[in-house]
């Protein structure tokens, strides 16, 4: 069975969701958007998720024709028109329709969509032995010229790092900022634990402030543990007791290997289970619940 879209203020079927050639989202990477998850009949930190799309569209310069608490309900009964209490949710805002230059003034109204689907995930082998990172080549954008901290519809920085990652086989690449300090990986924020504390890179370092980040942050400053957003080099996840990755689809997962090193004794770290668990517990209560029962 289709899924039931929600494009432009109408919840249509699948082949009727169709957008124009002539938009900026598709001819130039013109817009913005979130990843969000369903969890057991709850949008896990839809308010959050929310605060990131208006923020992004603001820093572009990108109004939204909906109000935050619209949105939020578009994204309720997105979920709820499928059926679904437990799916990963793309909402999208772009430019929307323009000509063929790329002046966003050409463009009156932004395209806006929504897409519950169910929800395809990672090899549970993935989380129980952790993954293995590569450095890659490719910088993370400067934030002077496509800020990281927006999260728009221009991936493409990402998808070249993504691309070197596969070449060589590994199944995330750890991307380095201009002055070579640690920003992220292709689609999710790295953090790395040393003698107790959890480090993660600040956001000026040019990195999505991932809502997952925040979370696994506030998780672990609640069971005080210290945390700190510093600057670091692939020096320190080499000599590392831990590291992870964190990120709406992947959540919390660990990682063992970076350059072919191993991090530390190799296997998953006692502080990356307890914050795995900790992430898992909370995903089972937080956010507005989609069917009321
Ligand atoms: N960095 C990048 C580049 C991402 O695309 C994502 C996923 N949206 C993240 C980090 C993690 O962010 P979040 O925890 O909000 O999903």
């Amino acid at each position: 069975m289709g899924l039931i879209i929600y494009l432009n203020g109408e919840y249509v079927p699948e082949e009727k969701a169709v957008v124009s050639v002539f938009d900026h989202g598709l001819l130039y990477g013109d817009g913005v958007f979130e990843g969000i998850r369903a969890y057991h009949n709850r949008v896990f930190k839809l308010k959050e998720h929310i605060v990131r799309l208006y923020e992004s569209a603001r820093a572009i310069d990108l109004h939204i024709p909906l109000s935050q608490d619209e949105m939020t309900e578009v994204v309720l009964e997105t979920c709820r028109r499928n059926g679904l209490k437990d799916a990963y949710i793309r909402l999208v805002v772009s430019r929307g329709r323009g000509d063929l230059g790329l002046d966003p003034r050409k463009c009156p109204e932004p395209t806006i969509f929504c897409i519950a689907a169910s929800i395809q995930l990672y090899p549970r082998e993935l989380y129980e032995k952790g993954l293995e990172l590569v450095t890659v080549a490719t910088r993370r954008n400067l934030p002077e010229a496509c800020n990281p901290r927006v999260k728009s519809l221009n991936y493409l920085n990402n998808i070249y790092a993504k691309i070197e990652a596969n070449l060589v086989g590994a199944p995330e690449a750890v991307m380095l900022n201009q002055e070579g300090y640690v920003a992220e990986a292709t689609g999710d924020n790295i953090f790395i634990v040393k003698n107790g504390t959890l480090i993660t890179p600040p956001p000026h370092v040019g990195i999505l402030e991932g809502i997952t980040r925040n979370t696994v942050m506030e998780i672990a400053r609640g069971k005080g543990i210290p945390v700190e957003e510093k600057l670091f080099t692939r020096f320190d996840i080499y000599t590392a007791d831990e590291c992870f990755l964190t990120g709406t689809a992947a959540e919390v997962i660990p990682a063992v290997r970076l350059d072919g090193r191993l991090i530390g004794s190799g296997q998953p770290g006692e502080m990356t289970r307890v914050l795995m668990q900790a992430f898992r517990e909370l995903t089972l209560v937080d956010g507005p619940v989609i069917f009321q029962e």
